[in-house]
């Protein structure tokens, strides 16, 4: 499937923001953003009146680079929301966060989702006792994620359990640090799920 392949730190810039797309890089001194917060590009550093229209494609433009999507499966995403009973934005929001690459990540057994979704598409993981190799799967309340005992032999997995040692999964997730599973105990609530995005925007770019 077609994604996304160029500088990623490009895109926290564009966005204004830190959407930690890279890992543990994110969290030093070398993070792009933190070194040159404005847009990249020649006219990057100009000062621009942004339209309403603009603020609500850059809000969309922004949730997508997080959650690593291309726009023609996250407007799928808006339609399954919309038919969802409740509010259309958090149930979008909810959706996304339900997809087994974005599981993977909040568990801790990857650093950014990029990094859990190739782990994914490798077939590191099981769910449910079965084989999980497509990072748009959606969970379900009461799902086990746990890591494919195989791969616990390999280097990425070596030293896993001192890497979740420091980790905390939102309250909607629970992780068992010794045995390496991972249990959805329900689906989170809109102030579970802490990605700087104000997803009103986004509901009125794509009712207009
Ligand atoms: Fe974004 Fe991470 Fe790059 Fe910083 S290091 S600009 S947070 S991807």
């Amino acid at each position: 499937m077609a994604r996304y392949t160029g500088p990623v730190c490009r895109l926290c810039r564009r966005e204004g923001a830190k959407l930690y797309l890279k890992g543990d890089r994110c969290y030093t001194e070398k993070c792009a953003i933190d070194r040159r917060a404005y847009a990249p590009g020649q006219h990057g550093q100009r000062r621009k009146k942004v339209s309403e229209y603009g603020l609500q494609l850059r809000e969309k433009q922004k949730a997508r680079r997080i959650y690593g999507i291309l726009e023609r499966q996250f407007r799928k995403y808006f339609k399954k929301a919309e038919n969802q009973p409740g509010v259309t934005g958090e149930n979008f929001l909810r959706l996304l966060e339900r997809r087994l690459d974005n599981v993977v990540y909040r568990l801790g057994f990857a650093s950014s989702r990029a990094e859990a979704r190739q782990l994914v598409k490798h077939n590191h993981f099981v769910l449910n006792g079965h084989k999980a190799s497509i990072p748009s799967m959606l969970v379900k309340v009461g799902d086990v994620i746990t890591i494919k005992e195989s791969s616990l032999k390999s280097p990425k997995f070596k030293e896993i359990r001192e890497v979740i040692a420091h980790k905390n999964p939102p309250a909607w997730l629970e992780l068992d640090r010794e045995q390496l599973v991972g249990k959805v105990l329900a689906f989170p609530t809109r102030d579970q799920i802490d990605v700087p995005v104000e997803e009103q925007n986004i509901v009125e770019l794509y009712s207009r």
